[in-house]
């Protein structure tokens, strides 16, 4: 089976509270695109996000708010700013880098939330049951082109709201030379 790619930038997910702190009281994100992953969208809003060796400017903040703030940067973007990302599932933050949020009505100190999203497939139960993949297992898929590669340790994510997509970071796509809605197979 073909399954397409998707590609992470660095973005942030934020709390209702956090995105007032930065935006103003009462601010709601607003929406600017869909993603394929129909429960999430990409807002308009960007913030700065600070480090002790730098910033990283113009950070996309995903909708809708969360319950737990969450950085999602490549290792590069981490390095670059002087911070640790940990190699984590979503919302698993505990124990991570803290960061500074800069947005155009203040600023908050993050304690926690600098992760590198690890390499994941979105299916939807369906999807799962076809593939005979359950929650949490890891498995292999292989790229094709010039930068061929096999990428091991995909974590496999059901719920009902996903739509079959890998998700790779810009830095593991950009090492396999592969492009959003490329396709990989499953090993
Ligand atoms: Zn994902």
């Amino acid at each position: 089976m073909k399954i397409t790619v998707g590609i992470s930038n660095k973005h942030a997910h934020l709390t209702q509270e956090q995105i007032e702190a930065l935006f103003g009281k009462g601010y709601h994100l607003t929406f600017f695109r869909n993603i394929k992953q129909p429960d999430e969208f990409v807002s308009n809003e960007k913030i700065d996000v600070a480090g002790p060796k730098g910033i990283l400017k113009d950070v996309r903040i995903l909708g809708p708010a969360r319950e737990k703030a969450q950085i999602e940067m490549t290792l590069t973007n981490a390095r670059a700013i002087g911070v640790e990302a940990k190699i984590r599932v979503s919302a698993h933050v505990e124990g991570s880098s803290g960061v500074t949020l800069i947005g155009p009505a203040g600023q908050i100190e993050l304690k926690e939330g600098v992760i590198a999203a690890v390499r994941h497939l979105h299916m939807t139960p369906d999807e799962a049951r076809t593939l005979g993949l359950h929650e949490g297992q890891r498995v292999a898929v292989e790229t094709s082109g010039e930068r061929a590669v096999i990428f091991k340790n995909v974590i496999v994510r059901i719920d009902e709201l996903f739509s079959l997509e890998l998700h790779l970071d810009t830095d593991e796509a950009n090492a396999a030379g592969l492009k959003n809605g490329d396709e990989v197979t499953l090993v």
